[in-house]
């Protein structure tokens, strides 16, 4: 019998890059699968604990194998930031989607302004957790190193894609197809990582 597994997220297009690159020896549901659950805050201090913290805490809650993630943008010139706050990089009040992203980007380019290009290195990082409700059973983690551009450049993807510079590519992450951006994103490798783990463990 196949074993469901939760994706702890309500986003159609992380669903569907895990159901595309994990292959369907799974049954996979995700939480709008679970109206009524209580959503459990991703306000722990880095990715890997809040990757744990959604993953252990919607096992328990749903008695399913879950698999959490978090991601965010670390640059270098900002010590790291925005870091776990990545998406309310620009303050919490904003809902409308892409207004968000303009103004977390619009932010860190501020920020940078007088920061040259050799200096404006930075990193996308995925953590991957998956959970039982008794315990952690696999943790992967993946990245993409790349360049923070001067502005907004290409309008595919989400987020901090248009100013994520990528040297091998000499695009940014927005002017990828969704194809070229999963084979290189920090998400895509951490994913790839967790493919034989998990075969394994079904095993
Ligand atoms: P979360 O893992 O969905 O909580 O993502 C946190 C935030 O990090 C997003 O809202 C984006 O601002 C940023 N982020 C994560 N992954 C990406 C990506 O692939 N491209 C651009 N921004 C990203």
């Amino acid at each position: 019998m196949k074993r469901k597994i939760l994706v702890a997220s309500t986003n159609p297009g992380k669903l569907g890059e895990l159901r595309a690159m994990l292959g369907r020896d799974v049954r996979w549901v995700s939480l709008a699968d679970f109206p009524g659950i209580e959503e459990i805050a991703e306000d722990g201090p880095t990715f890997a604990e809040n990757a744990r913290k959604k993953a252990l805490g919607y096992a328990r809650a749903t008695g399913l194998w879950t698999i959490a993630d978090d991601s965010g943008l670390m640059v270098n010139a900002l010590g790291g930031a925005p870091g776990v706050k990545s998406a309310r990089f620009s303050g919490e009040k904003e809902t409308d989607r892409g207004l968000l992203d303009h103004k977390n980007m619009a932010k860190l380019l501020k920020l940078l302004k007088a920061v040259p290009s050799q200096k404006r290195t930075a990193r996308f990082v995925c953590r991957l957790c998956l959970a039982s409700p008794e315990k952690v059973l696999i943790e992967t983690e993946g990245t993409l190193e790349g360049i923070i551009a001067q502005s907004e450049i290409g309008t595919n993807g989400f987020g901090y894609d248009p100013v994520f510079f990528v040297p091998e590519m000499k695009k940014t992450v927005a002017q990828l197809s969704p194809g070229q951006k999963n084979a290189i994103s920090h998400r895509g490798r951490a994913i790839a990582k967790l493919k034989p783990l998990l075969t394994e463990l079904l095993r």
